[in-house]
């Protein structure tokens, strides 16, 4: 049986899929998802993460972590958490950076969010040495204070998507025609949810809404404030989105999202007022990547490392720096959200 097959026949027994129950079982069916099946990361995969075009993105996150925990007296024993580590190279390059604080190592508990088995497995190898916890959602995070990062993590997180009829809302739903999958609208409904989005919406525009982004934040957020900490998340997306962004993704070349099912990675544009909204400590501004890490020296390192370096892996390296700053690649796509403390600064590179 394929995921197709088995969608097809779920629907025929039980009606329409939400957008975000097709999204979650097409990245994490036990069988056939696709982070449970697929390696879509690096040069062979469908899409290249920040983390794994250069060392330089780990690094001046962990160094921002770090400053943050210094700033914040260096709390021994605390949680250092990401979530979706992906093939735990951001954590990695994160841990060598920041263990050039002394103590931090030694008091930093690693705790690593994620649903994936098999990427569970590949963070073991990458980070081996080093003690680690997995969890599956932010609200099995220890009770300590939190440093936490999310790349590209948020953007996984399953949307439900509505258009608007006058007051109303239909859902986007996936259902069945020609024996094919297809969308469709699902009835008229009142959705508290979105009373917000009557203001800057017309009838027939489509908004979206991720259920699982306000919990993981509450509890990210919550630790950072009883306990101390802060938080970077980092995604593509903005302040608030309009319209459709579900993508999919195969072989880095944008394809039909009901095409493949569990073949293709999926993802939607992060509603970044959303995860403000919903963090129960301070939040910074929406700062783009691009400044971010020109704010934290990314051109002093990158001229530190290019020293070192000729040919084609000097180019390579430039042409890095320029893929993750550059606002035509993605210096201006991604942006950056920072967590504190109520009473306390923003971490590095970040302002309120
Ligand atoms: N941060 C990494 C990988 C991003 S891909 C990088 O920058 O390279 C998304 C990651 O989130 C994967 O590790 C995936 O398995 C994980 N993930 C996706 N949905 C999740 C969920 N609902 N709960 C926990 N982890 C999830």
């Amino acid at each position: 049986m394929s995921l197709r097959a088995e969608l097809l026949a779920r629907i025929a027994a039980n009606g329409p899929l939400s957008v975000a129950e097709y999204m979650q079982e097409c990245l994490l069916h036990p069988r056939f998802g696709y982070y449970t099946t697929r390696e879509p990361f690096g040069s062979a995969g469908d899409f290249v993460t920040a983390p794994e075009i250069s060392q330089m993105f780990g690094e001046l996150v962990g160094l921002c972590l770090a400053q943050a925990w210094a700033d914040q007296g260096r709390p021994a024993a605390f949680t250092l958490a990401e979530a979706g580590p992906g093939r735990g190279t951001l954590m990695a390059d994160i841990l060598r950076a920041a263990g050039q604080l002394p103590g931090f190592r030694e008091a930093a508990n690693v705790v690593l969010i994620e649903a994936s088995d098999r990427l569970r497995n590949e963070q073991r190898r990458t980070l081996e040495g080093i003690q680690l916890t997995f969890v599956n959602t932010c609200a099995e995070l220890p009770d300590a204070p939190l440093f936490f990062v999310a790349n590209e993590f948020f953007d996984a997180l399953p949307i439900r998507q509505f258009q608007r009829d006058q007051t109303h809302w239909r859902e986007r739903q996936i259902g069945e025609a020609d024996g094919d999958l297809c969308f469709g609208l699902g009835p008229l409904s009142p959705q508290p949810a979105l009373a917000g989005r009557l203001d800057d919406t017309v009838s027939g525009d489509l908004v979206e809404y991720c259920p699982a982004a306000a919990p993981a934040v509450d509890a990210t957020g919550r630790r950072i404030a009883e306990y101390g900490g802060a938080g970077l998340i980092i995604d593509y997306g903005d302040w608030r989105s309009l319209g459709d962004t579900l993508q999919a993704l195969k072989s880095r070349s944008p394809v039909d999202p009901l095409a493949s099912p569990g073949e293709a990675d999926l993802t939607a544009h992060v509603d970044f007022e959303a995860l403000s909204a919903a963090a129960p400590c301070a939040c910074t501004r929406v700062t783009p990547q691009g400044i971010f890490l020109e704010r934290l020296g990314i051109t002093a390192r990158a001229q530190a490392l290019a020293s070192r370096l000729s040919g084609a892996a000097l180019e390579q390296h430039i042409a890095a720096h320029r893929r993750l700053t550059h606002p035509q690649e993605m210096g201006n796509l991604f942006k950056v959200l920072g967590l504190f403390p109520h009473a306390g600064t923003p971490p590095p590179g970040l302002e309120v």
